[in-house]
């Protein structure tokens, strides 16, 4: 008890801040008072008013600072779940200033009155996937949520056993299809499933095949899948929907840059599938959506599903995905959208960068040939080679921490005891900042 008698008063704890904090007297002990409430709790460790008022300032700093702050990926992970996936390009990025205010989401200027919401991407994706149609959600999780629901509730699903995943965030696709009221269907063996498969377990109660791109691991040997072609003509048979979760879903064959071929939402459209869904965030480049395309009548049912009012975009995501999307009808998505320049990017102009970035920093700092990879679920197993800045270090983590709580925060790895920040996810435009910021923390 005599420790307790040892805590401050709340006014004597708001007296010891140093005053610099620019909030109202009210919220300053508003947050006094609760954690001279905690610190009550245990009253064997009571810290010195010094430290309970040094307590109260954090607190106080973490009301104001932002915890979500721009990050200079330097993982060597392209597309990066963690540090919020696609960078914008610059057009999309221009988009999201130019629309923060009043915008025709749902207006049509033409006639001064209310609008479609849907439209403004519309032509753009029909006309770069050759579907009939197209409606956009808050992200592929919840297109696969709206598809389900409109077309599959009380009825099965047919699904490949190899394609029945877990995607990553607890999202594991026999959960979300409970989830909608459907019933999962799984046919084949964990390595081979056949197009007989699909068509012996159709029943008067099948609603739709679904395809599922297994995006983030990848199974070889002994393997077999049924390919669209296939399944579109018996799902034509049977009259029941073919719908395709591509993922990733890539308007651009990555192939080019000697890498796995991702599906391509064109081809799956014209293999037959009725419906192809996939991410906005992912290798298309853009914000985090949900795209669908496919035939008309169906995507019009999707619009027209009240699940689709708590899952829709806002005008933000609007401009910056139409402005992304821009980008791959004028064909300068390679020169525009940072994943595709981060991917198209030459081993030489990266070594030349790390050359002349290495140059402007202490000698401890070393160029490394090393192996990015594409992340997002996109391209499990394939690395595209890279150049790091390296610091061994005898505290790697120390180093790493330091760079990761300046501004701008620097994300890198960690391996061989030494901390590498590998140049293909970090856009040129960038290089400055990290000079500055490693000389800064060299100097200290
Ligand atoms: C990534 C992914 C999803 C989830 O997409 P989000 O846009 O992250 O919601 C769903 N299905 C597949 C096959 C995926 O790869």
């Amino acid at each position: 008890m005599n420790a307790l008698r040892r805590l401050p008063s709340v006014d004597h704890v708001v007296g010891l801040l140093d005053g610099t904090i620019d909030l109202p007297h009210s919220i300053i002990v508003h947050q006094a008072r609760q954690l001279l409430d905690e610190l009550r709790r245990t009253p064997d460790a009571i810290p010195s008013h010094e430290q309970i008022a040094a307590l109260l300032q954090q607190r106080l700093q973490h009301l104001v600072v932002p915890s979500l702050r721009p990050v200079i990926n330097a993982t060597g992970v392209l597309l990066q779940t963690n540090l919020g996936r696609a960078h914008l390009s610059n057009a999309a990025q221009l988009a999201l200033h130019q629309h923060a205010g009043a915008a025709s989401i749902e207006y049509d200027l033409e006639k001064g009155q209310r609008g479609e919401r849907n439209h403004h991407v519309t032509n753009v994706l029909t006309q770069l996937t050759g579907a009939e149609a197209a409606v956009v959600v808050n992200n592929n999780a919840a297109a696969v949520l709206l598809l389900l629901s409109t077309f599959a509730v009380g009825k099965e699903v047919i699904v490949s056993r190899g394609q029945a995943v877990e995607i990553g965030g607890g999202y594991r696709i026999p959960d979300v299809l409970r989830q909608s009221g459907a019933t999962l269907v799984e046919v084949g063996t964990t390595n081979r499933t056949y197009a007989r498969d699909y068509e012996a377990a159709i029943t008067e109660r099948t609603a739709m095949i679904l395809r599922v791109h297994t995006s983030n691991f990848r199974i070889q040997g002994f393997v077999h899948d049924a390919t669209l072609d296939e399944l579109s003509a018996i799902a034509r048979k049977h009259h029941v929907l073919l719908v395709d979760d591509v993922g990733s879903g890539s308007l651009l064959d990555v192939a080019q840059f000697s890498l796995t071929k991702e599906p391509l939402v064109q081809e799956r459209i014209a293999q037959g599938a009725d419906l192809v869904c996939f991410s906005g965030d992912k290798l298309i480049g853009g914000p985090q959506a949900g795209i669908i395309v496919g035939r008309a009548p169906l995507i019009q049912r999707l619009i027209a599903h009240p699940l689709m009012r708590a899952i829709r975009i806002d005008k933000l995501i609007m401009a910056a995905l139409h402005a992304t999307l821009q980008s791959y009808l004028s064909g300068r998505a390679c020169a525009e959208i940072p994943i595709w320049q981060m991917m198209s990017t030459s081993l030489d102009n990266l070594n030349q960068r790390a050359q002349r970035i290495h140059a402007q920093l202490p000698s401890h700092w070393h160029v490394h040939p090393c192996e990015s990879t594409i992340g997002g679920g996109s391209l499990p197993g394939d690395t595209l080679p890279s150049f790091a800045l390296v610091r061994p270090h005898q505290a790697p983590q120390h180093l790493a921490h330091q760079l990761r709580m300046g501004t701008p925060a620097i994300v890198g790895r960690i391996a061989e005891q030494a901390l590498w920040l590998d140049l293909r996810s970090i856009l040129p435009a960038y290089d400055e900042s990290l000079i500055t910021r490693i000389r800064e923390i060299e100097s200290a």
